[in-house]
């Protein structure tokens, strides 16, 4: 019985306390409905401060319950310190690696490790302790602003919530609502804009002041406006922290380190944007297609004025 209550225990404790930065209401719902099928392990004691590094080796993953191999042979290294893009196709497994990561779920073969621990010998707390995820739908509990940026450390002091909201490029709009740190929102408070949401998700993970920094589609849902506003508080959380950028959209991912390209379930390219580029692979054909739509639509846009 303990066994199999305490992963959800566990996990709501992660709600409670925002331990995943709270990101995907979408992830976290779906997490709370499914089954538990981890176990914790007992939490020992490290001999040294975990490193930020992430090292996936042979990962053959499915859903519990399903039939479709999601990975398959997934081997990839990220440094400390390290900005490394993850591309692919909808639905080709980016965010299932981060719940692996996570460890949400065990991969049917292979290990994953972080700062070199197999994440089996690993307590929930010590993972999860080092990873913050910014993705694409906030999770806004109803409840104060301040409230809901504190999620990221429940025990942070409100000079600290406030320097986390200026440095996520919310603290202008947070000052102008009626009470300001005090408003309510959510249901039946002040509405807050897709850009604004994930401003908020930014002050969190700003106040978890996690190691690890991951960012699932994190600009996907931000409209033209609101984007340079939003990258620029991303840069701000990005600096010194080593940082998963998973994107469908490829502009998202060009300034980093190094790009891997996921396709059937393993990494099919690895290397920088100018590499992949010159070597005219899946990359390549994928910028050049997605250019293609980025400026088919700019014609749309442009028609009105144009008529
Ligand atoms: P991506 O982030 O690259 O778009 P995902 O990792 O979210 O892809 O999803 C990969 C595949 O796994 C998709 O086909 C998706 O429908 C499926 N999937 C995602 N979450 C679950 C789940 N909880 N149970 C079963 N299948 C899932
Ligand atoms: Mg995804």
């Amino acid at each position: 019985g303990v066994e199999i209550f305490r992963p959800m225990r566990e996990l709501r404790s992660v709600l409670h306390q925002g331990m995943v930065g709270m990101s995907a209401a979408q992830g976290i719902y779906q997490i709370l409905d499914e089954q538990p099928t981890v176990a914790d392990a007992a939490a020992r004691p490290l001999a040294a401060p975990l490193v930020p590094s992430i090292t996936f080796e042979g990962v053959r993953f499915r859903y519990p319950g399903t039939r479709r191999t999601i990975h398959d042979g997934l081997d990839f290294q990220v440094g400390a310190g390290e900005r490394i893009g993850l591309v692919g196709p909808s639905g080709g497994g980016k965010s299932s690696i981060v719940r692996l990561l996570l460890r949400f779920y065990d991969p049917e073969a292979g290990t994953i490790r972080l700062g070199g621990h197999d994440l089996r010998h690993l307590s929930f707390e010590q993972i999860r302790s080092m990873i913050s995820v910014v993705s694409q739908d906030t999770f806004l509990f109803h409840g104060t602003v301040e409230d809901n940026i504190r999620m990221g450390r429940p025990d942070a002091r409100q000079d600290e919530v406030e320097a986390a909201a200026r440095a996520a490029n919310i603290h202008d709009f947070v000052a102008g609502l009626p009470q300001g740190y005090g408003t309510i929102i959510g249901e039946k408070g002040v509405k807050l804009s897709g850009g604004q949401r994930q401003r908020v998700a930014i002050a969190r993970a700003l106040l978890r002041d996690t190691p690890i920094l991951v960012l699932d589609e994190a600009l996907s849902a931000v409209d033209a406006e609101n984007e340079a506003t939003i990258q620029q508080a991303l840069d701000v959380l990005m600096q010194g922290r080593t940082t998963l950028v998973l994107a469908h959209r490829l502009s998202s991912v060009i300034g980093c380190d190094r790009i891997l390209v996921l396709d059937g379930g393993q990494v099919v390219e690895n290397g920088r944007h100018e590499v992949l580029m010159a070597s005219g692979g899946i990359y390549a054909q994928l910028m050049a297609e997605q250019a293609r739509e980025s400026s088919a639509a700019e014609v749309i846009d442009a028609e009105p004025a144009a008529a």
